[in-house]
């Protein structure tokens, strides 16, 4: 049990490998969680359809466990939700407003909705959960709402940072509030939990406003049909997808499940005022004339039940692609995807559709950008931050090493690359590695419980 002069820090996940980020954190006999996201299993495993912390090795602390807080609702940050609570972990939830709305939809489809204690908190917004108080902070990142968590304690306050990068026009919210983080720097920080996702590239800074600039040119070029792959959590650029298709006389459909539920939560929140609005079925595009028609849709990964592998094979309930349409993957292909997305570029190029890459550019634009920091925006933060020490998170040891090398460049008095399941110390008189908890993985399958875990939690809860 963590004392009142400490926190501990255990990260079950995103370290070594992409995705799955869990974050516990102790403090004066109490955790709190920040993140429960999934990962995809590395090779083709028979039925396996997502790993996940084992919550078993929880449930000894499963009543000093207060709460768990989201940053942002990425599927490697929110994805395991709905599969284990309330069955197997059930401390309530703090969330923003969209990703309330994402995780209310899917515990609805689950019928836990009345189960599971879901508390909204505003981007900005304080609050405190036993020992810990919080304080959110607006960052910029590839979903509406990502938010850094400065969790201040007796011990010292960490500053976990979640995803984000520094966008100066975001496109759908406001830009990174970097008064709030020089204030927090200036009251002190013992730690900074930080992504390292871009950690060991120098990259400009880059903008949604970049891509939407890209797709203003791409769609007044285009005498065909044009679609826009990306993700369906990615708000900022479905708005641009839509604003660049009014302004070149289109009309513009979105498909997909997952599209068409991210769209509805965003405009419900207010965050597409000012976005022109979508034809609900890419049916309503029947009759118009190619140069008048734009789709945006989901499938860059090369998912087979994706949109975009549907409009490759043909599928009728889509418009037809062919000559003279173009599509763009407005997307970054994830590491051990790229034969599947090659598969589906290859049919689209044989019906003659002209296909984009992320990293492709109009007139110099991009049609894609990262949402995480380079090495440029990770010494800025660390200039307002000022943390005594970096924990840098998300991400292979290649990236985590680098950034611990940036860090220690920034002149942090320890940089600490650790691994999954390991506990960090950290304290006034210094940071260390305590030791090592046995935390198995949980494979999920895509079995008759729609893939929400379990029959082993049941006797893990029992
Ligand atoms: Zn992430
Ligand atoms: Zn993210």
């Amino acid at each position: 049990m963590p004392t009142r002069g400490e926190v501990l820090v255990v990260p079950l996940g995103g370290l070594g490998r992409i995705g799955m980020n869990w974050t516990l954190y102790g403090h004066d006999g109490a955790w709190l969680l920040v993140d429960a996201g999934m990962s995809f299993p590395e090779e083709e495993m028979e039925g396996v359809d997502a790993i996940v912390p084992d919550p078993a090795f929880l449930a000894p602390i499963a009543d000093k466990l207060l709460g768990l807080v989201v940053t942002h609702a990425h599927e490697d940050h929110i994805g395991a939700i709905d599969r284990l609570w309330p069955y197997a972990i059930n401390c309530p939830i703090w969330a923003t407003p969209f990703a309330c709305r994402a995780l209310e939809r899917r515990l609805e489809e689950a019928s836990t909705l009345d189960e599971v204690e879901l508390n909204s908190y505003p981007v900005g917004g304080s609050f405190e959960i036993g020992p810990f108080k919080i304080r959110s902070v607006r960052m910029t990142h590839s979903v509406p709402e990502p938010v850094a968590l400065a969790i201040g304690t007796e011990a010292g306050t960490v500053l976990h940072t979640g995803d984000w990068k520094f966008d100066p026009a975001p496109m759908v919210g406001e830009p990174t509030d970097f008064d709030a983080l020089r204030e927090i720097g200036d009251a002190g920080v013992l730690a900074m939990v930080c992504d390292s996702t871009n950690a060991h590239k120098d990259l400009e800074i880059t903008s949604e406003a970049m891509v939407r600039e890209a797709f203003m040119r791409l769609f007044a070029s285009r005498k065909g049909q044009v679609a826009i792959c990306c993700f369906s959590t990615n708000v900022a650029r479905m708005a641009s997808a839509a604003v660049a298709a009014t302004a070149s006389g289109r009309h513009v459909a979105i498909t997909g499940r997952s599209m068409r539920n991210s769209q509805e939560n965003a405009r419900g929140l207010g965050l597409l005022d000012d976005v022109p609005e979508f034809l609900a079925e890419p049916s309503h595009l029947r009759g118009l004339d190619r140069a008048q028609t734009a789709l945006v849709c989901t499938g860059g990964q090369g998912e087979e039940n994706a949109a975009l592998a549907k409009l490759a094979r043909g599928d009728r309930r889509l418009p037809s692609f062919g000559r003279g349409d173009t599509v763009v993957l407005s997307t970054r292909v994830i590491p051990g995807n790229e034969e599947a997305v090659e598969k589906v570029c290859s049919a689209l190029r044989a019906r003659g559709v002209e296909v984009l890459m992320g990293a492709d550019t109009i007139d110099g634009f991009p049609l894609h950008v990262s949402g995480h920091p380079g090495a440029n925006e990770l010494r800025e933060l660390y200039s307002l931050v000022r943390p005594r020490f970096a924990m840098p998170v998300h991400g292979t040891e290649m990236h985590l090493t680098a950034h611990a090398r940036l860090a220690r460049g920034a002149g942090v008095e320890a940089a600490i690359v650790s691994e999954e399941a390991e506990v960090i110390r950290l304290a006034q008189g210094g940071a260390r590695v305590l030791g090592r908890v046995d935390a198995p993985k949980l494979h999920l399958s895509n079995d008759e419980n729609g893939n929400r875990v379990p029959y082993r939690a049941k006797t893990a809860t029992a």
